[in-house]
């Protein structure tokens, strides 16, 4: 799970999004809650009520539930869906550190969740939390997103602080 990459990059793919398109700013909390939103269902989900689950990737990092609830969004919010993307943008950035098509492709590919290597059982947050820390420390590449997530926050918020500025 990484936090200040999910965060960093969905922060800077929006301002980026909404400068080209010349639209208003989005509300950096609301992006951030949507960059983390499929962690926050799925692995509170794993380390709080489902304690068998194989892996804490399961349903809202699944591709074909993200694209229901994209449509969804898109005929009954439509002031949401930049929201919205930030889900697929998850799964993208998932991948980054495991690719895990059982979960991505969920059911496609079969009604159970495979077993991840880098996310398997976790039978608490503490173990979760634990469990990020020595993945960072064990894996350059992703301290290093981690790392660029932290830049991209830093200039996101250097860039809404200019009052002059537009789209952060
Ligand atoms: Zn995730």
């Amino acid at each position: 799970m990484f936090v200040f990459g999910h965060i960093g990059y969905s922060w800077g793919a929006a301002v980026l999004a909404t400068r080209m398109k010349r639209s208003a700013r989005l509300p950096l909390l609301a992006l951030a809650v949507a960059a983390l939103g499929p962690d926050l269902v799925d692995k509170v989900a794993a380390t709080t009520l489902l304690h068998d689950a194989p892996t804490s990737r399961l349903w809202a990092h699944s591709l074909v539930v993200q694209a229901i609830v994209l449509g969804v969004v898109w005929t009954t919010r439509r002031g949401w869906f930049p929201y919205a993307l930030m889900l697929p943008l998850h799964v993208v950035f998932d991948a980054i550190d495991g690719w895990t098509p059982g979960s991505f492709f969920w059911p496609l590919l079969g009604w159970s969740f495979p077993p991840t290597d880098s996310y398997g059982h976790l039978d608490c947050p503490l173990t979760f939390l634990r469990f990020i820390v020595e993945r960072l420390a064990e894996s350059p590449l992703a301290l290093a997103w981690e790392a660029g997530g932290l830049v991209v926050i830093t200039l996101v918020l250097m860039g809404r602080r200019r009052p002059d500025a537009h789209g952060a």
